[in-house]
């Protein structure tokens, strides 16, 4: 080894150039040794292919573009200063323009400095790009002088005063490549001859500098597997090491079903039967079922609950719900009751607001195996709750509870069977990214009595018209809701807003009209009384925040107005609209678009379109990137370097495949041709064993 050979854990410290200020710069980005700057790819690369002559630009589409600066001013605005500089490339010109942080930009960019530049292109009195993403170019790298791929790296405001600009960053890596040891594989000879991959070293060092498009996008198609195959061998060990989790088959034929089902007032779409026999033939082995079932709102999910804790009754087990607000323990209590009622299975409710003594009694139930079913809110998991024998587990709208709080319920039985539901469908490749782990069923079809909801987006100045809509439908005897969007319980103006609409709506709209407010803030008791005039349409028109986004069903709801529509989720806007068209009336979505952003309104446009879930998440998947994403963002759990789940599809299936054929083979990663997967794995994945997808 030559003496100043640097490896992938040598510090960062013993790189040429890094002083105190850089390495604290790095170190707040994670950065510590030379394997972790080597992993801080770039996030995206020019080249030739990918800069558009000035000549050839079109508005409105995202170009790239390589020029010298001829001019630049600082300008003073009607209110403020604001930067321009002209970027002349041979074939024509454009104008970059910064309102934002002028005079900075001022003393960065200087005539004669060659730029990369990409943006939205614009034109106003010329072409334009506001605000622009720029990076200067020396000679020598300079894409169409050289005809070579220049890495671009993301760079902070930490990094820029550090002073590592781009350049830098190129240089430095530079100096690291010409010290650094071969990269060890992981990967064999064979293995990354069946999956077609190159070397991690040739990857890692193209990823930074590649000679050719085509090797880059070897070394790309290279790291983006090998995030997902490690990601995917997490779900792999979880999936096996839950099938070999021992536990109480349900081999007995329930004789419930039948009756219960004769006894509907419809009839099982085919949706419904086929995941039905997925869960009773799963929960019919002896080991845990660990399964999702995702069905769009209104897609008949609760009779399959009701069904699947039915067989468990009939194999000696108890079933304990859990759902994450109390109006929807409600509900699934009393349709639980219904129909349980005649087959003489005992349900019962525990909620936070429970009476004391009527908590005792229930405890003292499930101790001792009077009571079957039990369906409740968090207060199902505390400590002084004990079952007789729990045998299966249901989590309504699973992404609401934290890993633990699934835990905790689970770890009351001895490995029962779980079922997770919810209502927000996941795109495919989110699916198999965070719930790998999981065995999927789906109900992909309506009930055939559903009439499709008519969705309107609107702007503040045809609210009359709606209102005097609104009061048309409650003379025919219809209900209404108004959902105000209340991102968190506990924020204040949010909620403000929803009061001050009550009393707008109540005193001056609809005076002749019962108007309601429900919000999460309130007691139990007045929630409650508030739901129950509502469902029994002593309230026509309910305002309310989000509480009321899960589960709710008042088939006399056929007009939904979302207040501030723009601010929700495609995803979300769709759970509420399927609060309304539950019965047999015709029924309308109304979302109130109060951001005149051409691009709200367009995101909003979706929902006029189209009914669909898939379609929806889809949409917004590849809007708003899956951080966005039911809570993913919170989550941290996963931190893709270089994968993404919007376009990695095909990349991701082949990890897959080659993550769980290794762990069929060698549960235990023993093998040694595996073991520099296994201490490759345990570095970097092993504390995510036994944490949360979703939490
Ligand atoms: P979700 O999947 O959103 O939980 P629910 O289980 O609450 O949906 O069902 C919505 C409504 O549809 C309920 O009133 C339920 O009784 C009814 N329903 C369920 N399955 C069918 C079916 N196959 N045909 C007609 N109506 C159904
Ligand atoms: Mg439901």
């Amino acid at each position: 080894m030559p003496e100043k050979a640097l490896t992938l854990i040598s510090s960062i410290k013993s790189v040429k150039g890094f002083g105190l200020v850089r390495i604290k710069a790095l170190s707040n980005l994670g950065i510590n040794t030379v394997g972790q700057l080597l992993s801080y790819f770039p996030r995206k690369h020019l080249d030739r292919t990918t800069v558009t002559p000035i000549s050839k630009l079109e508005k409105n589409f995202h170009s790239t573009i390589i020029g010298t600066v001829e001019a630049s001013d600082l300008r003073q605005g009607k209110q403020k200063k604001y930067f321009q500089a002209i970027l002349s490339d041979g074939t024509g010109v454009i104008r970059l323009t910064w309102f934002n942080g002028a005079s900075y930009i001022n003393k960065l960019i200087k005539v004669g400095d060659r730029l990369a530049v990409s943006g939205k292109i614009d034109f106003y009195k010329g072409f334009q790009i506001v605000h622009p993403e720029y990076d200067k170019l020396q000679e020598n790298e300079d894409p169409l002088n050289s005809g070579s791929i220049i890495p671009i790296y993301s760079i902070t405001a930490a990094l820029k005063e550090s002073g590592l600009d781009n350049q830098r960053i190129r240089r430095s890596i530079k100096s690291i490549f010409d010290l650094l040891i071969e990269i060890p594989d992981y990967f064999s000879d064979n293995f990354r001859k069946k999956y077609g991959l190159i070397k991690l070293d040739e990857a890692i060092r193209t990823i930074h500098f590649a000679n050719s498009q085509e090797n880059l996008k070897k070394a790309i198609y290279r790291l983006k597997f090998d995030e997902h195959f490690f990601l995917q061998m997490l779900m792999a060990l979880r999936k096996s090491s839950i099938k070999q989790i021992k536990t109480k088959p349900f081999k007995k034929i329930s004789p419930y079903i039948k009756i219960i089902t004769d006894n509907l007032d419809f009839e099982l779409t085919g949706s419904q039967k086929k995941v039905i026999k997925e869960i009773k033939d799963d929960m019919s082995q002896s080991y845990s079922m660990n399964r999702l079932l995702q069905g769009d709102v209104g897609s008949g999910k609760t009779i399959v609950a009701i069904l699947a804790a039915a067989i468990a009754v009939t194999n000696n087990s108890q079933v304990a719900i859990m759902v994450p607000t109390e109006i929807l323990a409600n509900q699934h209590f009393s349709a639980f009751k219904k129909i349980l009622d005649k087959v003489q299975i005992t349900c019962a409710l525990l909620v936070g607001g429970t009476p004391k003594k009527e908590r005792k009694s229930i405890l003292e139930g499930l101790e001792n195996g009077l009571i079957n079913i039990i369906i409740g809110t968090h207060s199902l998991i505390q400590p002084d709750i004990k079952f007789k024998n729990l045998g299966l587990v249901i989590f309504d709208e699973q992404h609401r509870f934290g890993v633990l709080q699934r835990g905790n319920l689970i770890s009351k039985g001895s490995n029962p069977h779980c079922l997770s539901m919810t209502a927000t469908p996941i795109p495919r490749t989110l699916a198999i990214t965070y719930h790998g782990d999981m065995d999927v069923s789906i109900i992909n079809e309506m009930p055939k009595n559903r009439i499709p909801i008519i969705t309107k987006v609107v702007d503040e100045q045809r609210l009359s018209k709606v209102y005097s809509f609104i009061k048309d439908e409650v003379s025919e005897g219809k209900q209404c809701m108004v959902i105000y969007p209340l991102v968190e319980e506990t924020e204040k103006s949010d909620l403000a807003a929803a009061v001050e609409m009550h009393t707008y709506l109540s005193e001056k709209i609809f005076k002749e009209l019962n108007v309601g407010l429900i919000h999460g803030r309130m007691k139990k008791t007045e929630k409650d009384s508030i739901m129950e005039a509502y469902i029994n349409n002593k309230i026509q028109i309910l305002i309310s925040t989000t509480v009321i986004e899960v589960g709710i069903d008042v088939p006399n709801a056929t007009v939904m107005i979302i207040e501030n529509a723009e601010r929700f989720g495609l995803t979300q806007l769709h759970q509420l609209r399927g609060r309304v068209g539950r019965g047999l009336h015709k029924s309308y979505c109304i979302l109130v678009c109060r951001n005149i952003a051409e691009n709200s309104k367009k995101r909003l446009r979706i929902m006029e379109s189209t009914n669909d879930g898939f379609v929806i998440s889809d949409e917004d998947l590849k809007m708003r990137g899956p951080g966005e994403f039911f809570g993913i963002k919170q989550s941290g759990f996963i931190k893709f370097k270089i994968a993404d789940m919007i376009n990695d599809g095909p990349i991701l299936r082949e990890a897959r495949t080659a993550a769980f054929n290794i762990v069929k083979e060698d549960l235990n990663l023993e093998k040694s041709e595996n073991s520099l997967i296994r201490k490759h794995f345990m570095n970097e994945y092993q504390d995510k064993l036994h944490e949360t997808n979703i939490s």
